[in-house]
């Protein structure tokens, strides 16, 4: 094991041969004789860098016929409003499920582009989970379904993702992309910014349904519409081309690993390890989220009492466990376990865990 082990919520850790490779080609991409940061996007070199990213992005979702997959900049942020600018008609409404302080902040996007409706919302219980489906309440004929797959801050995770019979779903699956299996059918949209569990920042993945890419007002900005991004291959301006280039590398070890359902099995294991702890720890480490709305990207917990958690965290840091200071919304300790954490960092955790609990017992 590294001498640190990396819990940063994001940017966060990348897989080691993926940085061992993306460090050995960067003096020398394919042959090239100069870096990918140094070429034309418009090269043969670059072009199929990219090409082959949107094909494993659809591989790797098993995307059907009739969507595209773009990559874009501005982050998921840019993507709360470019969602309801381009999908939310102005006789419309778009439905939002409030599941976190993301999801607020779509809403809040959204409300400015037109109507916006709050399909449901769990923040009278701080987020610490997912709505059932009874309490959620859509607008007459919604124009789409906002949900955030996983909520990076509270640790709360849709498990199973919702459908809502016809009515399209527009997913933020930043801190989860490529996370588990997804039937990709229900959605219109599906945005994810790259850095939590995909690469570098840098680079927003869209997978996009072609009958929706039209929907578009005359008056939109150019850099802002799908259609433009669509009809030039990610390529209407310079795109991100590193972090599309170190994002492909991720993606190919994903498919190496043995596909989404692979991965998604070893995300589970290696969430269980410290929910374990957790569970086991009668009342002294309390997870922030109820048990059937828990994350297995982002674990978030307290302990008995503040003066606790400092010397947690400042024990943990001692043994080079980095970025597990909670959010400030929630406090306490967020310990956020993507694809690349190997098992063995979630099991130093947890025997950290059971170590510092009978220390203070
Ligand atoms: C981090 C995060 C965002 C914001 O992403 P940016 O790329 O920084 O704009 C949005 N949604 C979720 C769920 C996130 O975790």
């Amino acid at each position: 094991m590294p001498k640190v082990i990396n819990f940063n919520a994001g940017p966060a850790i990348l897989p080691r041969e993926v940085l061992q490779q993306a460090q050995s080609e960067l003096l020398d991409f394919n042959g090239t004789g100069m870096s990918v940061l140094e070429i034309s996007h418009r090269s043969k070199d670059f072009e199929a860098v990219i090409q082959e990213a949107e094909a494993l992005a659809k591989r790797l979702y098993g995307v059907p016929e009739g969507y595209r997959v773009l990559f874009l900049q501005g982050g998921a942020s840019l993507q709360f409003s470019m969602v309801p600018m381009n999908l939310l008609p102005p006789d419309g409404c778009a439905d939002y499920i409030l599941t976190g302080s993301w999801s607020q902040k779509a809403y809040d996007e959204a409300v400015k582009a037109g109507t916006a409706h709050v399909a449901a919302s769990t923040k009278d219980d701080n987020f610490s989970r997912i709505p059932k489906m009874d309490e959620i309440r859509l607008c007459d004929k919604p124009a789409y379904v906002h949900i955030t797959s996983n909520n990076t801050i509270y640790g709360t995770q849709w498990n199973p993702l919702p459908t809502f019979g016809d009515v399209p779903i527009v997913g933020d699956f930043s801190s989860d992309v490529f996370s588990r299996p997804v039937d990709i059918r229900p959605y219109a949209l599906i945005y994810a910014g790259l850095q939590k569990n995909a690469g570098p920042a840098g680079a927003t993945l869209v997978i996009i349904r072609e009958d929706v890419l039209e929907a578009a007002p005359k008056s939109l900005p150019t850099m802002l519409r799908y259609a433009i991004h669509a009809k030039n291959n990610s390529l209407y301006n310079t795109p991100p081309v590193f972090s599309i280039y170190v994002s492909l590398l991720v993606m190919r070890r994903l498919e190496t690993l043995g596909g989404l359902s692979a991965v998604a099995k070893a995300n589970k294991a290696k969430a269980a390890v410290i929910y374990d702890v957790i569970d086991e720890s009668e009342g002294f480490y309390k997870g922030h989220a109820e048990k059937d709305s828990r994350s297995l990207m982002n674990i978030t917990f307290r302990l008995p009492d503040e003066e606790l958690e400092k010397r947690f965290l400042t024990e943990a840091k001692e043994h080079g466990f980095v970025g597990l200071p909670g959010h400030r919304s929630v406090g306490g300790v967020r310990a956020s376990v993507y694809n690349a954490m190997p098992i063995e960092g979630c099991t130093a955790l947890a025997d950290f865990m059971r170590a510092f609990r009978a220390s203070v017992a």
